[in-house]
């Protein structure tokens, strides 16, 4: 059992891991933060043995959390990567935004093995990942609920017989709206997700379905797919997490309740399942629906894909502006259907550049977010 390390630990992917952690009795080395707050205090306390690294905070909350936690707290961005970097751990990456990508790397070039759910690091730089980690001999499990899924089906195949990969999708909670009236939803309305409990912006990204646009590149990337291998259906009830189909027309897929704790423990435990993660499933009354996803009332996954075809650093540029237009959605400075309209703005405005270099996904993800920034001015 290499010890854990969690970044990322206040999140709801963090919390969830250091549950896991728990109930599998797994040793726990580090852990990770954007901000010393009180919920990082709370956790700290109660893991004596762990170390700390705090990315960022005011110099006055910085001091005030050293008091409490001298010698075993370091602060900055290099602080989390230098976690990540500890030999021989896991790195559970839950870190949201492209803030977790130099994160992936660190853990990448160390070797270790990374439970990823910062998806943001794939879509953007997923060539840059593979080859650092072909390089160390890391490895990537991913911790995605669909993207896990996908690896759960491939397990013991060989990859030249998978054919595609179908990604499942709720829908959200406008599958069934009007589209008229889509441009007057609320935040609150969005933040409303019918099966899973996420954070903000991946319940609001699940909302317009940039989240599944997201998955749909993650996914190329994991797997090293053609665009067109990668199919989205709509599946409301969330207990089909994917399948693959595969050249003889066969189809596999990884079913269970909606709950984050299987795909981190399969994850750490990989190959091997850990047991009691979930309750048995009772299909008794259960009806599985599906249908194919309707790009009118969800843009977003089309731009996705276009996005995908261009590679190179449209993904970046597609992620970054989701994540500015979405912030201006929940700070009430843009509607929700603008949200897409910002992304295809953006999109258009930057063209492709070559992605060589972390430097040049993080060139990227700044000219878009200046760019969307000015795209959401604009619009107001
Ligand atoms: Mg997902």
């Amino acid at each position: 059992m290499k010890p854990l390390v969690v970044l990322g630990v206040t999140g709801s992917i963090g919390r969830q891991s250091l549950e896991v952690a728990d109930q599998l009795g797994w040793p726990v080395a580090g852990i990770g933060a954007r901000r010393p707050s009180a919920g990082l205090a709370e956790i700290a306390r109660s893991r004596p043995e762990t170390e700390i690294a705090v990315a960022g905070g005011s110099l006055e909350e910085r001091e005030e959390f050293s008091r409490e936690f001298r010698g075993r707290v370091s602060f900055g961005p290099e602080a989390l990567e230098g976690l990540a970097a500890i030999p021989s751990v896991v790195v559970v990456n839950g870190v949201v935004g492209l803030v977790g990508l130099p994160l992936t790397m660190a853990a990448a070039k160390a070797g270790n093995r990374i439970a990823l759910a910062n998806k943001e690091s794939m879509v953007a730089a997923g060539p840059l990942i593979r080859r650092e980690l072909a390089r160390s001999g890391g490895e990537l499990i991913p911790v995605d609920s669909e993207h896990s899924a996908i690896f759960q089906c491939m397990t013991g195949e060989d990859r030249e017989s998978v054919e595609r990969v179908i990604l499942t999708a709720s829908g959200g909670p406008f599958r069934t709206w009007e589209v008229d009236k889509l441009e007057s939803v609320t935040p609150a309305e969005a933040l409303a997700h019918p099966n899973w409990s996420m954070g903000d912006r991946i319940t609001i990204d699940s909302a317009t379905m940039a989240n599944k646009a997201l998955e749909v590149m993650e996914a190329q990337q994991l797997f090293e797919l053609e665009v067109d291998q990668v199919e989205v259906v709509i599946h409301p009830e969330s207990v089909v997490h994917s399948m693959v189909r595969f050249r003889d027309g066969s189809i596999k897929a990884q079913l269970g309740a909606p709950d984050m704790r299987l795909p981190i423990a399969y994850a750490l435990t990989y190959p091997e399942r850990a047991p009691d993660i979930l309750k048995p499933f009772d299909f008794a009354g259960v009806s599985l629906n599906f249908e194919a996803p309707d790009l009118t009332r969800f843009p977003a996954l089309a731009l996705g894909y276009s996005a995908a075809r261009l590679g190179q650093s449209a993904p970046a540029v597609y992620n970054a502006s989701d994540e500015v237009a979405v912030a201006a959605f929940l700070g009430g400075r843009l509607g929700f259907r603008s949200i897409t309209s910002v992304i295809e703005q953006t999109l258009e405005g930057l063209g492709v550049q070559s992605v060589e270099s972390v430097e040049d996904v993080l060139a990227a993800d700044r000219e878009a977010r200046s760019l969307a920034a000015a795209a959401i001015a604009g619009a107001c």
